[in-house]
C-alpha cells in the first residue's frame, strides 16, 4: 500500500488563529486528516512553528509557508512510499528539514503529516488508532489502560487575565473508572461555578475552558479547588486531588535570577519553600514546570526533598526531547514527562520520548496545548502508551470535550 496524496491547509484554532492541519490519502481511497495545534507558553526550546510573518493576514500568524512545504517537499518526499512503515517516513522528513529543531519546513507542517500518515494506515489497516499507535510502539497487547486525567479548572498565566501567576489549576479524580473520573471532573466544575457566582466573581473561562476569576493571591485558587471538591460532594485528596502546571518560566527572570509570584520575589529555593508549604496544605499530586526551563538547579534541588510519590513534571525544561528528557534522567531533575507532539514534530520522536521515559521509571504525561481543534489524537496517544496522565483543559469547550469523549469512546 502506498501513500497517493498528500495536501495541507490552513485552518483556525481555538484561540481564533491560523493553523495547519493536512489530508494524506492512501491506493486504496483511505483518507485521515490531522490538525495541529499551537501554544502560549511556549518553551523555548521546542521544535520551530513555522509562521509567515506577514502582516497583512492574520496579523502576522498565517501559516501559508508551512503548508506550501506540505503541498510541495513533503508531498512530492512522501508519495508513492509505503505508507505503514512510519518510522522511515517520520526519518525522511526529518532528513529532508535538515535543521536541528525543523526550522525550515516548520514542525506544524512536518506534524500535520505524521499524524495523519498513522491515521490513514490505522483506518486502512482497520484498526483502532490507540491500537495501531501501540503496535508503533512496539506492544501488540489489546487491553485498554486509561490515564487519569488532569482537568485545568482555574486558567491563569498567560492563558486568562485572571492575575494568578500559576497557570493550570487542575483537578484530577483518583476513581478507576475514565468515565466516573470525567463524571466527578464535570459535577466539581459546575460547583466551583456556583462558588465563583456567588462570591460575585467573572464566570467567563480563559483559554484552556477554566475559569479565570481575579483572585487575591495564587493560594486562593487552591483554597477554591478543594471547596469545590467538597461541595460536590466528594473528599479532597480521596476522592479527587489536584495537578498545578505553574509554568515558571513566565514569571522567571534570567536578568536577575528571581521568580515574581504575587508581586514579591523569590529565589528558587524560596519558591521551593512556598511549594512545599502548599503540598503540606492541600492534596497536590503533581507539579509541572514549578521552575524555569533552563534552572536545572531548583529543579535537581527541588526533586531532593520532595516525595517521590510526587509527579514533577517536566514541559517547557524537556519539549518532549529525547536529549533533554535523557539529561534529565541522568541528572534527577524530575521523575515525569509532559508530552506534546508539536513540541517535537513526529509521531515516531514522540513514540521515543514516551518510550525513554517509562524505560527510566518516568512516568508521562500526555497533553494538549492552550491553542487547539477538535483532533483528538492526543486521546489515541494516551492510550496506546499507556500513559499514566494525560490533560486536556477543563471539562467543557469543544476543542477539549473531544479529547475526553474520545477517551470514553475507546472505554466503551
Ligand atoms: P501552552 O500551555 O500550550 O500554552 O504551552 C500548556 C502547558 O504549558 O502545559
Ligand atoms: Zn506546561
Amino acid at each position: 500500500m502506498a501513500i497517493k496524496r498528500i495536501f495541507g491547509y490552513e485552518i483556525l484554532d481555538s484561540r481564533g488563529n491560523p493553523t495547519t492541519a493536512s489530508l494524506v490519502e492512501l491506493e486504496d481511497g483511505t483518507q485521515a486528516r490531522a490538525y495541529v495545534p499551537s501554544g502560549a507558553s511556549t518553551g523555548a526550546h521546542e521544535a520551530v512553528e513555522l509562521r509567515d510573518g506577514d502582516a497583512n493576514r492574520y496579523q502576522g500568524q498565517g501559516v501559508l509557508q508551512a503548508v506550501h512545504n506540505i503541498n510541495t517537499e513533503i508531498a512530492t518526499a512522501l508519495i508513492g512510499k509505503d505508507n505503514s512503515q512510519q518510522r522511515e517516513l517520520d526519518n525522511l522528513l526529518i532528513e529532508l528539514d535538515n535543521t536541528p529543531n525543523k526550522a525550515r519546513l516548520g514542525a506544524n507542517a512536518i506534524l500535520a503529516v505524521s499524524l495523519a500518515l498513522a491515521r490513514a494506515t490505522a483506518i486502512s489497516q482497520q484498526k483502532e488508532l490507540y491500537q495501531y499507535i501501540r503496535e508503533l510502539y512496539g506492544d501488540i497487547a489489546t487491553d485498554k489502560v486509561f490515564p487519569q486525567i488532569g482537568f485545568n479548572v482555574l486558567n491563569g498565566g498567560k492563558h486568562a487575565d485572571s492575575g494568578l501567576d500559576i497557570q493550570e489549576y487542575m483537578i484530577m479524580p483518583q476513581k478507576d473508572s475514565v468515565s466516573e473520573n470525567i463524571r466527578i471532573a464535570s459535577e466539581i466544575y459546575h460547583t466551583l461555578k456556583k462558588i465563583l457566582a456567588k462570591q460575585g466573581q467573572v464566570t467567563a473561562v480563559g483559554d484552556e475552558g477554566g475559569f479565570a476569576p481575579h483572585l487575591d493571591n495564587n493560594e486562593e485558587g487552591l483554597k477554591l479547588l478543594v471547596q469545590a471538591i467538597t461541595e460536590a460532594g466528594y473528599i479532597p485528596g480521596t476522592d479527587c486531588s489536584i495537578a498545578l502546571d505553574a509554568a515558571a518560566t513566565e514569571f522567571f527572570s534570567s536578568d536577575t535570577n528571581v521568580y515574581t509570584l504575587d508581586k514579591q520575589q523569590y529565589t528558587g529555593a524560596q519558591l521551593s519553600e512556598i511549594y512545599h508549604h502548599w503540598m503540606q496544605q492541600y492534596p497536590i499530586i503533581s507539579l509541572e514546570d514549578p521552575f524555569s526551563e533552563d534552572d536545572y538547579a531548583s529543579w535537581q534541588a527541588f526533586r531532593q526533598t520532595i516525595n517521590p510519590e510526587i509527579r514533577l513534571v517536566g514541559d517547557d525544561l524537556l519539549v518532549t526531547n529525547t536529549q533533554r528528557i535523557q539529561e534529565a534522567i541522568d541528572n534527577q531533575l524530575c521523575n515525569s514527562v509532559l508530552i506534546k507532539p508539536n513540541q517535537i514534530g513526529t509521531l515516531t520522536e514522540v513514540i521515543d520520548a514516551i518510550r525513554l521515559a517509562h524505560q527510566n521509571q518516568f512516568t508521562t504525561m500526555i497533553s494538549h496545548r492552550s491553542g487547539d481543534t477538535t483532533d483528538t489524537f492526543i486521546s489515541d496517544l494516551a492510550v496506546a502508551s499507556r500513559s499514566a496522565y494525560m490533560k486536556s483543559g477543563a471539562p467543557a469547550r469543544a476543542e477539549r470535550v473531544s479529547k475526553y469523549n474520545r477517551l470514553l469512546e475507546i472505554s466503551y
